[in-house]
């Protein structure tokens, strides 16, 4: 059975992103996903937030030992800030929210800084690109963080975003994902 969580790299590796396309991670973590994302756009660049040094520094570790060929820059800083330093429209990036795994379960992401970061995203989204962001709803803020993004996101205009949720019909609290498309047209 496919755990749901790899499918948010399914939709990325099925969008059709360049090899020199411009990505984001939003939550560094461990640097999984921001190795992840600099494999897909060999020749592009990626963007890293985390406020976590710890997370900086595992992930620096992670880019060398693996020869990374994309740029990737590594930001300390919360991805409610991420257009201070992005300056292009950006052809896709993860959100993995709340707390890293094996690490301090006190340093999670907050609704109010993610629903910020998420519309900031969307507003550099290009078209043609996509968000995945896995929600774990299993904790308390988790859950309120989940419930803000649904709320918010079902404002946005149907005909320029295709929007849409996966979760596990028997299990309510089990982690889902949101992804967020921007038709082409
Ligand atoms: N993508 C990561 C990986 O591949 O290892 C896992 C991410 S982990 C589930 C969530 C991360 O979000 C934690 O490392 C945490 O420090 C970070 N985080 C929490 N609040 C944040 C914020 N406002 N801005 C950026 N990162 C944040």
């Amino acid at each position: 059975m496919l755990q749901l969580l790899e499918i948010a790299k399914k939709f990325l590796n099925e969008a059709d992103i360049k090899s020199d396309g411009v990505l984001v991670d939003f939550t560094m973590g461990n640097g999984y996903d921001t190795l992840y994302l600099s494999e897909l756009v060999p020749s592009g660049k990626v963007y890293a937030f985390d406020i976590q040094e710890d997370a900086i520094t595992n992930t620096k570790k992670r880019l060398d030992e693996n020869g990374v060929t994309a740029k990737v820059q590594l930001i300390h800083d919360s991805h409610a800030n991420a257009k201070k330093y992005i300056d292009t429209e950006i052809d896709g990036g993860m959100f993995n929210l709340g707390y890293l795994p094996g690490g301090d379960k006190s340093i999670h992401t907050m609704h109010e800084s993610t629903i910020s970061a998420v519309k900031d995203a969307i507003s550099i989204l290009k078209k043609g690109g996509i968000l995945v962001i896995s929600v774990y709803p299993g904790h308390e803020e988790g859950k309120r963080e989940g419930e803000a993004l649904i709320e918010m996101l079902s404002e946005y205009d149907k005909r320029l975003y295709w929007i849409s949720r996966f979760y596990l019909v028997n299990s309510p609290d089990s982690p889902f994902i949101i992804t967020v498309e921007k038709y082409n047209k």
